[in-house]
C-alpha cells in the first residue's frame, strides 16, 4: 500500500487525508499542537460560492461545494447545511450595485438572484431592518468549524488512517519529515499544509515569497431566539468578494471611515445552538496587534442590531484569526519543495469553501489523483 504523510491537522490537511484515504494511500496525519486551534477552527464555517471571481475559484468552490454536500450526508457531524445567503442591500446605491449584478450571467452561474425587499424578508424572516433589496445565493451553505476536523477524522475511521497530535515537524528532506521529537515520517507522498505558519520550516522560502498574513477579528453571541433561515452579509461585503469586480461599485458610496480603517463587513452565520457566529475585520500589516479592538465589535454589532431590528444577544465568545494569503490572486500556493513533498497554503478567507477541491487538485499534481 502507497503511504503519505500529512502535516498540519486543519482543513487543508484533513481535506489532503481524506482524498489520499480515498486514493488508497495509508496516511499519517501530523498535527503540532495537542489538537487544531488555527483559522480552519476560527472561521464562519461557510461555504461560500457566492463571492468567487469566475474561473479556477469560482470552479474551485463549486467542485467543493459539492464534495461537503456528498461528505455531509455520510459525516452529519460536519454539520454541512444547504442555508443559502443573503447580501442585503441598506440604500439605494447598494440595491443599484446589486441590481446590476444580478442581471448579469455572473449571478446565475453562481445562483444568485436578485430580491426586492419583501422577497428578502419571506426568505429571511428575521430581516426586520430597513432593505431595499439583496442578492440571494441558494449555493453558499455552512459547515460547523468547531467539529467538521474532528467528524472528517471520525469519518476516516476504519481506514488505514492515523492522526498523531502533538508532533511539529521541524525538518523536510526527500519523501519524509522529521517531528520536533526526532521521529522521521517517511511516505512515498508527503503534503505539508501549516497554515500561516507557512514561513517556519526550511526550504519553504519560495513559496513564503508568494504570502502575506491576514488577521481578522471576530465573535460569538448567545443564542438568539429566531432562526435565521440564510447566512448573511451587508453591502460592505461586495467590496471585499471578487465575484462583484465586474460590476461599477461607485454606487455604493465610500465606505464608513472605520469601515475602511479596519477593512470591515458583516458576514453572520447562525450556530444549530442559536448564537450568531459575527464578523469580521481584516489586518493586513504585521506585528499585528496582540489585542482585539473594541470598536469594530462594536460597529458589528451595531450593524447586526439594524439588520434584525432588535438588539443582538449578548456576545459570549471574542477572537481572533490569521489565515494565509496568496499575493497574486490564486486559489492556493501548491510547489513541490523536494522531490515527494509538495506544501499547499494560502488559500485566503475561502480555504473552508475550497479545501475539498484543493486537495482533489493537489493529488492530480502530484500524479496520483483520479
Ligand atoms: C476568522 C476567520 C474566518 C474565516 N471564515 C471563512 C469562512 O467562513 N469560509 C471559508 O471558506 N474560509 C474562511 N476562512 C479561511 C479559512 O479558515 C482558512 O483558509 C483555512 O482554515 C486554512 O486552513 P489550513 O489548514 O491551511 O490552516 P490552519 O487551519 O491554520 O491549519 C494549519 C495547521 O497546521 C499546524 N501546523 C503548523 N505548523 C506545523 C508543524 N511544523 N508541524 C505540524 N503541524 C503544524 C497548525 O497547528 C494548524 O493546526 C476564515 C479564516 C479566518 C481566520
Amino acid at each position: 500500500m502507497r503511504r503519505a504523510v500529512v502535516v498540519g491537522g486543519g482543513i487543508l490537511g484533513t481535506w489532503h487525508a481524506v482524498e489520499l484515504c480515498r486514493a488508497g494511500f495509508a496516511v499519517q496525519h501530523l498535527e503540532a499542537d495537542a489538537g487544531p486551534t488555527g483559522a480552519s477552527v476560527r472561521n464562519f464555517g461557510l461555504v461560500w460560492v457566492s463571492g468567487r471571481r469566475s474561473g479556477d475559484e469560482l470552479d474551485a468552490a463549486l467542485r467543493s461545494r459539492r464534495r461537503w454536500e456528498e461528505i455531509g450526508a455520510s459525516a452529519p457531524g460536519i454539520g454541512f447545511r444547504p442555508n443559502g445567503s443573503l447580501t442585503v442591500a441598506g440604500t439605494d446605491g447598494e440595491r443599484k450595485v446589486m441590481e446590476e449584478f444580478g442581471g448579469r450571467a455572473d449571478a446565475s452561474e453562481r445562483s444568485i438572484t436578485f430580491l426586492e425587499p419583501d422577497e428578502v424578508v419571506a426568505r429571511n424572516p428575521a430581516v426586520r431592518g430597513d432593505v431595499t433589496g439583496g442578492l440571494y445565493c441558494s449555493l453558499d451553505a455552512v459547515i460547523e468549524p468547531r467539529r467538521a476536523l474532528g467528524a472528517l477524522r471520525g469519518y476516516l475511521a476504519g481506514r488505514s488512517y492515523e492522526f498523531h497530535p502533538g508532533r511539529r515537524v521541524v525538518e523536510l528532506s526527500e519523501r519524509a519529515v522529521v517531528d520536533a521529537g526526532g521521529t522521521r515520517w517517511d511516505g512515498d507522498l508527503v503534503v505539508v499544509t501549516t497554515g500561516a505558519s507557512f514561513d517556519h520550516l526550511p526550504g519553504t522560502e519560495k513559496v513564503a515569497a508568494g504570502l502575506r498574513r491576514v488577521r481578522l477579528q471576530m465573535l460569538e453571541t448567545e443564542p438568539f431566539a429566531r432562526p435565521l433561515t440564510t447566512s448573511l452579509a451587508d453591502a460592505d461585503s461586495l467590496r471585499y468578494y471578487p465575484a462583484y469586480e465586474v460590476v461599477p461599485l461607485d454606487p455604493l458610496g465610500a465606505q464608513s471611515p472605520l469601515a475602511a480603517a479596519h477593512h470591515l463587513q458583516l458576514l453572520m452565520v447562525q450556530r444549530p445552538d442559536g448564537g450568531l457566529t459575527i464578523g469580521d475585520t481584516h489586518a493586513y500589516g504585521e506585528p499585528f496587534d496582540f489585542a482585539l479592538s473594541e470598536d469594530p465589535t462594536l460597529e458589528l454589532l451595531d450593524r447586526v442590531g439594524r439588520l434584525l431590528g432588535t438588539a443582538p444577544p449578548p456576545v459570549s465568545r471574542r477572537w481572533e484569526g490569521v489565515y494565509a494569503q496568496c499575493i497574486d490572486g490564486r486559489v492556493c500556493a501548491r510547489e513541490e519543495l523536494s522531490p515527494g513533498v509538495w506544501m499547499v497554503t494560502g488559500p485566503g478567507g475561502r480555504g473552508m469553501t475550497c479545501a475539498p477541491a484543493i486537495a482533489a487538485d493537489t493529488l492530480r499534481a502530484a500524479g496520483v489523483g483520479a
